[in-house]
């Protein structure tokens, strides 16, 4: 007997930069997923558990689907995407308001495929001059038929979320709680580490240059003073970039370092030491060999 209680799988899907992170973070409580202004941040499959009273409902960020481009990167990024989709009970589809874009058509077209119930955020209303345009908006979107619910949300802000979850429990089966209470992520501490670096990446370089970057974490341990101790790489693809990332004087890397240690210290509630270097390693997002090494394989 379950009890009334509901569980299930849900994914947050959408074109790049709606919000799903942001929204997974908002939901679970805790920062699980990294978020930016840059398309395509996040690269992992990343669960991220909120258990209530009465359920538990398991989402799953996707990478944010879209049109491939060439690099073998970007091939794995759209089969994890997905895979992600494969093996769920429910999809959100999220969008920006108040404006439908030809890649939300795109993404829409791609979800439709796998015939789940889908449900639509329109993710941002905070950003709404006039709320007003709302209105017609989700007309615009239901016009579509094939959103059984729409909600419109802040992620950013938590407006609406609330509401959001009530939607998504309403159309879960009964079932039991499949992780346990306290768990809010799948993640390793290692993946973790190597993502909250990431993000500062996204964040404190240009447009392109994130894209050139990954990040290794060669060693993480707690030791006898409760100090964890990382030891971090960031592979760059040419020599320029090394000299980016690392600045004047050292600046930008040193302000990597120390905005990724913080979230660190947040999110793993100790204190930590973080030793980060960057190293030139020609091609790797073009090279099957290195993806597979950063763990990109197993998504596939
Ligand atoms: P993803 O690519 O879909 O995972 O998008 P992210 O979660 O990384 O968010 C992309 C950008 O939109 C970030 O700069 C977020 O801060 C911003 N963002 C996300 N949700 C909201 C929201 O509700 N309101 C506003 N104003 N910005 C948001
Ligand atoms: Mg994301």
């Amino acid at each position: 007997m379950t009890n009334g209680f509901r569980s299930g799988y849900v994914a947050l899907a959408g074109r790049p930069n709606v919000g799903k992170s942001t929204l997974l973070n908002s939901l679970t409580g805790q920062k699980v997923s990294i978020t930016s202004r840059k398309p395509q941040t996040t690269r992992h499959r990343i669960l991220g558990i909120r258990s209530a009273q009465g359920s538990q409902i398991i989402f799953v960020d996707t990478p944010g689907l879209h049109n491939s481009s060439g690099s073998a990167l970007n091939k794995i990024i759209n089969k994890t995407a997905q895979h992600s989709l494969a093996d769920v009970d429910l999809i959100v589809q999220l969008c920006s308001a108040s404006r439908w874009a030809d890649e939300d058509e795109w993404v829409l077209n791609k979800l439709k495929q796998f015939s789940l119930p889908l449900i639509l955020a329109i993710n941002k209303i905070d950003r709404l001059d006039d709320k007003q345009n709302l209105l017609p908006f989700i007309q615009e979107v239901n016009d579509k038929g094939e959103f059984m619910e729409i909600v419109p949300i802040s992620a950013l802000k938590g407006t609406n979320i609330v509401e959001l979850i009530k939607t998504i429990t309403n159309k879960l089966s009964a079932g039991p709680a499949l992780f346990p209470q306290d768990q809010v992520s799948d993640q390793t501490q290692k993946t973790l580490a190597g993502e909250l670096i990431r993000e500062q990446l996204f964040r404190r370089l240009g447009q392109e240059l994130p894209y050139a970057t990954a990040v290794i974490i060669d060693d993480i341990r707690l030791d006898d003073k409760k100090l964890l101790r990382i030891e971090a790489l960031i592979w760059v693809e040419k020599p320029g970039q090394k000299g980016i990332v690392i600045g004047q004087k050292g600046q930008t890397l040193k302000t990597i370092g120390e905005q990724a240690r913080k979230q660190m210290e947040q999110v793993f509630n100790t204190r930590v030491f973080l030793n980060l270097h960057v190293k030139v390693k020609q091609g790797w997002a073009n090279n099957m060999t290195a993806l597979q090494h950063l763990g990109y394989s197993d998504q596939i």
